[in-house]
């Protein structure tokens, strides 16, 4: 797992310091809403974090492991939309691109599915849009 220095932005791109944004998720404190749990779950594919990427998944998809592509630069990511379709469900469409190794920069275009069970948004799994 990587680290991040306290001063440094997060690297989910809000500008925020990494400690008062996702950093606060990854730390234990429960994400608040689909958006902000979505984009803890960049940060800690950027930090390869993951203890916090399971445990952000739904039990009903969630993988035995995640695997990081170790010469995979993720290069940022913007939230196009964040829908609250429920109490409990939530979607969130975004882009992050990333490098693999010297080759040039690809995307990654979701919108992931969210549910929400005893207070704890988790990712339920994605489609590519349209
Ligand atoms: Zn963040």
């Amino acid at each position: 797992m990587s680290k991040v220095q306290p001063e440094s932005k997060c690297p989910c791109g809000s500008q925020n310091p990494y400690p008062s944004c996702c950093g606060r998720w990854h730390a234990g404190a429960v994400a608040p809403t689909a958006e902000a749990l979505m984009r803890s779950r960049y940060s800690a594919f950027v930090l390869r974090n993951e203890p916090y990427l399971l445990a952000s998944w739904h039990p009903s998809t969630r993988p035995e492991s995640v695997s990081f592509e170790p010469d995979c630069v993720w290069l940022g990511l913007k939230v196009v939309e964040a829908k609250v379709l429920g109490a409990d469900q939530a979607e969130v469409e975004f882009i992050a691109r990333y490098r693999v190794g010297g080759g040039s920069a690809a995307r990654l275009h979701e919108r992931s599915r969210f549910v929400r069970d005893a207070d704890h948004w988790r990712y339920l799994d994605g489609a590519q849009p349209g």
